[in-house]
């Protein structure tokens, strides 16, 4: 059976008086069974303090940790049934690759035939079964990790803790691995949780994300429900590059309209929009397209710099008021580049791509 993970109220305080520290701050989080589950968060956020009180490694100060109906709040990390992967892999370096991930399975009493059986499985999944028989100073970093992976999912876990795996890896392969650790394990069915700094990993391979930030969650969805629908600036911000554009909001019809130095932008009305007072509106690059002057329901701009790159170009533009925005178009047409930076445009924006957000 697989596992859900429920916490609640979950807060750890390292140190105490002045020097204490909320490195958790009172999390609430359910992790459905067999779901791939990201904690994405700038550095010093809590990510991993909240992996490792699952893992059992740190005592949570105060709330709950439930793996099913099991109470593991302060369960001793070997009783939990977790394996783990770590950024550094951790392998025993005099040991074969066979040996290491079989070393679990000694510890848990598997005899032969079982084991080896198991081993071979568990090598199969991470494609490394032709390595078998090497050590790990024998393999890429790439491949040490698939053998870590393997060596934690031998012994079927209930749960997978994933602490950064990737990000001791170069940018090609960790590219390559983020689709191969999602098909391990989705198809292990295996209730995976996986701290990262990286929303491209987390954007790329999650079921739900929370966005973590001084300990608490920011906000919880699907990687396209946090990417298109950011509830403040700080998740909006964090997952990718985005304008900013502030103004004062009202509803009429069904709609917002944004009113800003740069002329009227109408918004699609989210739950968490403000439907009045002083705003800031995030609009994404790649969401923003450069039109004639003049064009209905375009805002006059002038175009300041263009930087081609094959398969995009960026263009900084700035609007009326002094905003200056930037703009990604994809597939870039020559005609455009061969105009001169400074010249008279004007752009326009879908509303459902204007996200209206509390302007602190
Ligand atoms: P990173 O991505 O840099 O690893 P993180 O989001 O995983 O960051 P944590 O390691 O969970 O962050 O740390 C959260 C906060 O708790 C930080 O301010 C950190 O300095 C503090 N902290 C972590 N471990 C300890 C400890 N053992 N004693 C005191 N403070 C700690």
């Amino acid at each position: 059976m697989s596992t859900r993970i429920q916490i609640s109220k979950l807060v750890k305080v390292f140190g105490k008086g002045q020097a204490a520290a909320r490195a958790v701050d009172g999390i609430d989080l359910t992790i459905e069974s067999g779901e791939l589950f990201f904690l994405l968060g700038p550095s010093g956020c809590g990510k991993t303090t909240l992996l490792r009180m699952i893992a059992g490694f740190i005592d949570p100060t105060a709330g709950s940790i439930r793996f099913n109906d099991k109470d593991v709040t302060h369960a001793a990390p070997n009783t939990r049934n977790t394996g783990m992967v770590f950024q550094s892999y951790a392998l025993w370096p005099h040991m074969s690759v066979e040996a290491n991930v079989a070393f679990g399975l000694k510890v848990r009493k598997i005899g032969e035939p079982d084991r080896s059986h198991r081993v071979l499985e568990a090598l199969k999944a991470v494609q490394m079964d032709a390595y078998a028989s090497r050590k790990p100073t024998q393999l890429s970093g790439g491949q040490q990790q698939r053998v870590a992976l393997a060596r934690a999912i031998v012994v079927r876990p209930d749960v997978l803790l994933l602490d950064e795996p990737l990000s001791n890896l170069d940018a090609k392969l960790r590219i390559e691995l983020r689709s191969e650790i999602r098909r391990i394990c989705k198809s292990s069915g295996i209730t995976t949780v996986y701290v990262t700094h990286d929303q491209k990993e987390a954007l790329s391979m999650a079921d739900r994300v929370a966005i973590i930030r001084a300990g608490k969650v920011e906000q919880l969805g699907t990687p396209s429900e946090l990417y298109r629908r950011p509830r403040d600036r700080f998740v909006a911000e964090f997952l990718g590059e985005t304008n900013f554009i502030e103004g004062q909001v009202t509803l009429a019809n069904g709609a917002l309209s944004v009113r800003t130095s740069a002329g009227d932008l109408t918004a699609a009305r989210l739950e968490h929009s403000p439907e009045s007072g002083s705003v800031v509106c995030s609009v994404r690059p790649e969401s923003i397209r450069l039109v004639e002057p003049g064009a209905p329901g375009s805002l006059p701009a002038t175009r300041l710099e263009t930087t081609y790159l094959g398969e995009t170009a960026q263009h900084l533009v700035e609007l009326q008021g002094d905003i200056r925005v930037k703009v990604a178009e994809l597939n870039p047409a020559e005609i455009r580049l061969d105009s001169s930076p400074g010249n008279q445009i004007a752009i326009t924006v879908d509303p459902g791509d204007v996200v209206v957000l509390p302007k602190v």
